[in-house]
């Protein structure tokens, strides 16, 4: 399998394990492969068979395994049996499917949660980041090399990122978060690491000033190639693909045949756990809709309604109680938009270097692909509000079952869309993490799973630094 970018066909086409470690390719488009291997009824039917005799790992390297050819068979096995386990995550399943209480009244397929948030950090970022952590230990001491991670987080991706890359070899992490404004459970889970190879830096300022920071230091070319920066942000193929394997797993777990359709509810920020779903759904798994969902910042939204992308300026970007989904620009859509101007880079170009470069936005309504976009791609969305949250969970906690903000958004936009096809809806945290929001709904704490047990008391590792570039690498440059 070859990769190309978003934005040129010609340049040149590498394998899988040349952008493992890369981020943006060089004319700063997006990797994708050259195309989408196809899902045949017998293939389907035999994985159907693989899951429920050798489990969750087993199927993901098959998936992986369409896309990845620069890894030997064996070696990639074992990566995704590291990765994907009853030790790693908090079941053998990996991610168990469950039916909700309500399905049957109004929608008879059913309306279920696929749990992604089983994980080490609680967070559906786990899936990828597991994955990519085992590729690039495997990777780095192929080539007899070392990486340092530099990222900046608001919560999920930096604790996933670290969970991922502790004790394994040639990684060191450095993490900047803003000082004071993740929620109590997301400090804790970062800070309580304890590891020479873990750097927890609180930045005096917001989300938005630890990006700067590490667009500068990765900005400055040399520094970059002597302290072997790299990055794990949700661009990166791997991620992608590592997300491809829970919508087919999800999949298997709720249909009986092999043509059964389903559509899933992903709530959305950034589209990189869609954009594995819109993958999933061009390679033939049988998909019927893609439900985007959106909080109040609703980018994503007001495109698939409208065919307007319009990026938004940070001070139009709304904090709110699905933080994760705070999003001012969608990083991953390019990869969606590609697709939908049938793969051609010079017309990507044009709405996403020109128009997006100059006026801030660019408009589709009036082309043909947008005109079918539901018919072709599957898509619909929506969008919810903070209140629309809250009584979400709170309807949904008096039928049993515990949900978090950000699956909330899925749930209650999902309930507009529901057909006679199973509604799968990704569940992508855990409510403990978001405890202040459970609260509002329910009244109550919501319950600390065992393994998390303690994890507020433990002591915390974290230094303070100024929001400086110069600071920043001195900080660095000491340590690696
Ligand atoms: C990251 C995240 C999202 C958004 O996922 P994208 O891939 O950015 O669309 C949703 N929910 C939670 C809990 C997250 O951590």
């Amino acid at each position: 399998m070859r990769y190309i970018s978003t934005r040129d066909l010609e340049s040149r086409q590498v394998g899988f394990s040349d952008i493992l470690l890369a981020g943006l390719a060089p004319d700063g488009g997006l990797y994708l492969p050259v195309d989408y291997p196809q899902l045949d009824r017998a293939t389907l039917a035999e994985w159907r068979q693989l899951l429920a005799d050798e489990g969750y790992a087993a199927v993901g390297h098959r998936v992986l395994g369409l896309y990845i050819d620069d890894i030997p068979s064996d070696d990639l096995l074992g990566i995704c049996r590291r990765a994907w386990n009853g030790q790693v995550f908090a079941s053998d399943d990996v991610v168990p499917v469950t039916r909700l209480p309500e399905s049957g009244d109004d929608a008879p397929g059913g309306i279920w949660l696929a749990h992604l948030s089983d994980g080490p950090t609680a967070a559906f970022k786990d899936m990828a980041m597991q994955l990519l952590g085992q590729l690039f230990e495997y990777e780095l001491a192929r080539r007899g090399t070392t990486i340092t991670i530099l990222g900046a987080t608001s919560g999920d991706t930096g604790s996933a990122a670290e969970y991922a890359m502790l004790g394994r070899q040639g990684i060191d992490v450095f993490m900047l978060t803003p000082a004071g404004r993740m929620t109590p459970f997301q400090q804790a889970q970062m800070f309580s690491i304890d590891d020479p190879h873990i750097h927890n830096l609180a930045v005096d300022g917001v989300f938005d000033d630890c990006q700067d920071l590490v667009k500068a230091v990765m900005g400055d070319a040399e520094f970059k190639q002597r302290h072997r920066l790299g990055a794990v942000n949700s661009i990166n193929w791997a991620r992608v693909l590592a997300q491809l394997v829970y919508y087919v797993v999800a999949w298997l777990r709720v249909t009986e045949s092999d043509d059964e359709q389903v559509s899933f509810a992903v709530p959305t920020g950034n589209f990189g756990n869609i954009c594995a779903g819109h993958i999933a759904r061009q390679m033939g798994l049988p998909i019927k809709h893609l439900v985007l969902a959106t909080n109040e910042n609703d980018v994503l939204d007001e495109f698939f309604r409208t065919g307007r992308y319009r990026v938004r300026s940070a001070a139009e970007t709304a904090a709110t109680s699905s933080p994760s989904m705070d999003i001012s620009k969608a990083s991953n859509f390019e990869r969606f938009v590609f697709d939908l101007l049938g793969r051609d880079p010079a017309r990507l170009r044009k709405r996403f270097v020109d128009q997006l470069g100059s006026d801030g936005e660019f408009d589709l309504s009036a082309t043909a692909e947008f005109a079918t976009i539901e018919q072709r791609f599957g898509f619909v969305s929506g969008s919810s509000s903070h209140a629309d949250r809250v009584m979400t969970i709170g309807a949904m906690a008096e039928e049993g079952v515990l949900v978090d903000p950000h699956t909330a958004d899925a749930l209650r936009v999902a309930r507009d869309h529901a057909g006679a096809e199973p509604m799968i809806v990704l569940e992508t945290a855990l409510p403990v993490k978001f405890a202040e929001t459970i609260v509002e709904a329910t009244g109550v704490e919501p319950q600390v799973p065992e393994r998390f047990a303690g994890l507020l008391q433990a002591p915390r590792k974290v230094d303070e630094i100024a929001n400086d570039a110069g600071a920043l690498k001195e900080y660095i440059a000491a340590r690696v």
